[in-house]
């Protein structure tokens, strides 16, 4: 039988075309004209004045929050169900992690906990929209304006989506986007950074470059990294954008094939298709398993493999990871909700390169697996 991988992309446009542009041309390092070409078409797609390309999103998001100022004993609130990415980019620089709890309708951090969360050394919001449904932003805009907190904004799983008709990814101080093979845009992997803030966006584009000195090359004021974003990325990027409205249209239509098929079966969790903000756009197609369910994500995964159906659990929570453990941040904090999708959410192949013929196995098989638990 054919496995049935959880991803695979869509590379049937004009990506080919561009690499073999970047080739004839000799152009494949990150001084190529596609680079600058996807930077301003990206971030223009988003309503945004910048863009700075970079090497995957956890390097956005690490050039974001070094951007920011944001350093020794800050504070950054964020979700404790997400990506280690977030947390990284903030405890790489000696910033701590202030943890909010998840909402088991959106998945998204519960916005009424933020508030509780500040303290004299709170800087910054990372909002993370979290597998296809946006974050409340009228509640985050409306405290740190109050607070007067910056927001970076983790947009990676997000491209082409809005919140009350306005672009995810247009509403931090600095907003982020992965370009990895499972998001709705890829490059094989990158990333991007956008703000409308010029000043920013030459902070970012410093940072992303080693932190090379203007005036004097090869003397640095500052540490960084080597972020970079290549022409044969930037290529990809720029057919696969050329698509971006067509991609999530069909992983709205996967959305509604795969919700259409489960919704009799009960005792799964299926994504919520909208709320009065924002209609799914199914990053990936996750599951929750019920309360009735003794079992976890990790069995449902093993007996989907038997069946030769890719899948994955959810992410792990920041507190619960034992980086962190070791390093007694976190400790004795729980956050129920974020630990129950850790434990009980996976997702099933969502990819945009899927099949009909392929979602329907998926269903049959999932169907088959529940009806004998
Ligand atoms: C994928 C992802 C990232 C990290 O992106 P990479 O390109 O894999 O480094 C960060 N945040 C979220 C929410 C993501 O889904």
């Amino acid at each position: 039988m054919e496995f049935i991988p959880v991803n695979e992309p869509l590379l049937d446009g004009n990506e080919k075309k561009y690499l073999c542009e970047c080739i004839d041309t000799g152009w494949i390092s990150s001084e190529g004209p596609f680079v600058k070409e996807f930077e301003q078409k990206m971030s223009a797609t988003v309503g945004r004045k910048y863009g700075v390309a970079v090497s995957n999103g956890t390097a956005a998001l690490e050039v974001a929050v070094q951007a920011l100022g944001i350093g020794e004993g800050d504070e950054v609130i964020m979700p404790a169900f997400t990506i280690i990415s977030c947390a990284m980019a903030v405890t790489r620089l000696g910033a701590v992690p202030v943890l909010v709890d998840s909402d088991l309708h959106t998945w998204n951090m519960i916005t009424e906990e933020i508030e509780a969360k500040i303290t004299s050394r709170t800087k910054a919001i990372m909002v993370v929209h979290l597998y296809g449904m946006p974050v409340e932003m009228d509640d985050i805009l409306a405290i740190v304006k109050k607070y007067d907190l910056k927001v970076i904004e983790d947009a990676a799983e997000m491209h082409g989506q809005t919140y009350k008709g306005k672009f995810c990814g247009s509403f931090g101080d600095i907003s982020t986007f992965s370009f990895y093979p499972n998001k709705h845009i890829t490059t094989g992997e990158g990333g991007m950074v956008v703000t409308d803030n010029e000043e920013l966006a030459e902070r970012c584009r410093l940072i992303r470059n080693l932190c090379f000195r203007k005036d004097i090359r090869y003397v640095h004021d500052e540490i960084s990294d080597n972020y970079r974003f290549t022409n044969l990325q930037a290529a990809v990027g720029l057919a696969q954008l050329e698509r971006l409205d067509e991609f999530v249209a069909r992983k709205r239509a996967m959305g509604k094939y795969y919700t259409e098929r489960l919704k009799d079966m009960s005792g799964l969790i299926l994504p919520i298709e909208k709320t009065d903000y924002a209609e799914n756009i199914y990053w990936v197609y996750g599951i929750l398993l019920g309360r009735q369910f003794e079992i976890d994500n990790k069995t449902i995964q093993k007996l989907l493999a038997e069946e030769r159906i890719g899948s994955r659990t959810f992410f792990w929570c920041m507190h619960e990871q034992p980086v962190y453990r070791k390093q007694r941040l976190f400790r004795n904090e729980t956050y129920p909700n974020a630990e129950y999708l850790a434990r009980k959410g996976f997702y099933i192949p969502s990819g945009l390169a899927l099949s009909e013929e392929q979602m329907e196995r998926v269903v049959t098989v999932i169907r088959k697996i529940f009806h004998n638990l």
